[in-house]
């Protein structure tokens, strides 16, 4: 068995958020197995002024306030190595859209420094000096990065090894292979005069599979035909290579 462990730095305003959701069910076991862990920092300990603040009105003017550039900068230099640590992230709604292939290499990783943004966000100079690598989870505008970041981290503790009850049930899943996931369904046999499909009652296993792969195809024409373009470029390069 491996020793492997995870462990997450959070750079944020609010520390007690943290581990919220993820003390329960598949992360909070795998948090109570040591599975991984995680530490807080908090961005206002590295405030330098009296009244112990963290950010200003934005340079050029216009709304909000961004987070100071040097009270951050203090707070990632007390605990952040790039040649140890690998890159450092930001949670933000310009970054890269979050897909499970970034989740399957981040849970390759022993350790993720992730920065919780509030206010308009950061100081850009911040972003340039760390060459921090901007992560959104979706287009759509949130209030700060804490939620964000638990999402990012949800989805990587549950490809952490052990984590996973059933070793095969990330393999098949939506996204995994480019496509989405195809329908599930358990007992009863009959529910509100709807049967489940005679083919998985079957015992067919190569019907099963092919049926599956059916359903996954057509889902995925029918709601993302953007991962399909994907998906048949990807077996392109396969058959070719
Ligand atoms: N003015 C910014 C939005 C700030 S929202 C802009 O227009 O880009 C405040 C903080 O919430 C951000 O700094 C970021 O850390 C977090 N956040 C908001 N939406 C997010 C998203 N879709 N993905 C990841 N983080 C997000």
């Amino acid at each position: 068995m491996s020793l492997s462990h995870f462990h997450a730095t959070l750079y944020t305003l609010y520390p007690d958020m943290f581990p919220g959701p993820l003390a329960h069910s598949l992360a909070g076991k795998a948090f109570d197995k040591n599975i991984w862990s995680f530490s807080t920092v908090y961005i206002r300990d590295y405030a330098d002024d009296k009244h112990q603040s963290v950010d200003d009105k934005p340079a050029g003017g216009g709304a909000g306030m961004v987070l100071r550039a040097d009270v951050l900068g203090r707070a990632i230099d007390d605990h952040y190595t790039p040649k140890r640590d690998g890159v450092l992230y930001f949670m933000s709604p310009r970054g890269r859209p979050l897909c499970q292939n970034d989740v399957e290499m981040m849970a390759k990783a022993q350790s993720a420094h992730i920065i919780c943004g509030r206010f308009e966000g950061v100081d850009q100079r911040v972003i340039d000096e760390y060459q921090i690598e901007e992560v959104s989870i979706g287009d759509y505008i949130l209030s700060g990065g804490e939620m964000a970041a638990m999402v990012l981290l949800d989805a990587i503790i549950r490809l952490l090894p052990n984590v996973m009850g059933n070793a095969q049930s990330g393999a098949n899943e939506t996204f995994h292979n480019g496509l989405l996931e195809y329908p599930h369904y358990t007992r009863p046999r009959e529910w509100q005069g709807r049967a489940i499909p005679d083919v998985l009652l079957s015992g067919d296993h190569k019907a099963v599979d092919q049926w599956r792969e059916d359903q996954s195809l057509a889902l995925t024409r029918a709601r993302r035909p953007d991962l399909l373009s994907r998906f048949n470029h990807d077996a392109m390069v396969q058959k070719k290579s």
